[in-house]
């Protein structure tokens, strides 16, 4: 096989979230989850070439659709573990560029803010909210992911997200996935974020 996704080491200890997000429910995201997206993702690949060499029989549209759902959700978890970082270090205001451009697009943090929790809040099951650069308007947007492959907006890069799926609070908050999400902008990664936006604004 050409090319393989592989599961990236978290930048932190598997405790070092706590208490907004505890280590058995880090331990299972991300080597069980993450890594079944990783699998999933080269799973899909290699069905795909088996079929080029005529190897294998298999429904194209299914695979397709099964690599979606998998290589966002490895993507996604990939910039979630980053964009994350224990308390004292990550939480607070948006500094930097990211501060400046989080003003500027959304009249200030505290707007941006709650803009953003109520898109992860009201996520109707399984899902994701997003903070990306649009560079069509170079400019600071959000967006609403459900499961991992629907709405996602093309061309956009992301800069900051919050996976709401059950498995990354329900351990910990039970249904209360409001009172994760508030907790969670505790262990946000302003700086993971910033440099992030670095890289392709204009
Ligand atoms: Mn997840």
């Amino acid at each position: 096989m050409a090319k393989t996704y592989a599961l990236p080491p978290l930048p932190y200890g598997y405790d070092a979230l706590e208490p907004h997000i505890s280590k058995q429910i880090m331990t299972l995201h991300h080597d069980k989850h993450h890594q079944a997206y990783v699998n999933g993702a080269n799973a899909a690949l290699e069905k795909l070439e088996k079929s080029r060499k005529g190897e294998a029989q298999i429904d194209v549209r299914a695979v397709l659709r099964d690599y979606s759902f998998n290589v966002n959700g490895h993507i996604l978890h990939s910039i979630f573990w980053p964009n994350m970082a224990p308390p004292g270090k990550g939480g607070g205001s948006p500094g930097g560029s990211i501060g400046d451009w989080v003003n500027r697009d959304f009249g200030g943090f505290d707007k941006f803010k709650a803009q953003f929790s109520d898109a992860a809040k009201t996520v109707e099951g399984s899902g994701w909210a997003l903070l990306l650069h649009d560079p069509e308007t170079d400019s600071l947007v959000l967006t609403q992911v459900e499961k991992q492959n629907f709405m996602h907006l093309a061309g956009m890069t992301v800069l900051l997200g919050l996976d709401v799926w059950e498995h990354a609070y329900y351990l910990q908050y039970l249904n209360d996935r409001a009172k994760y999400v508030d907790a969670w902008w505790n262990v946000v990664n302003w700086s993971d974020v910033d440099s992030r936006l670095s890289k392709v604004k204009k």
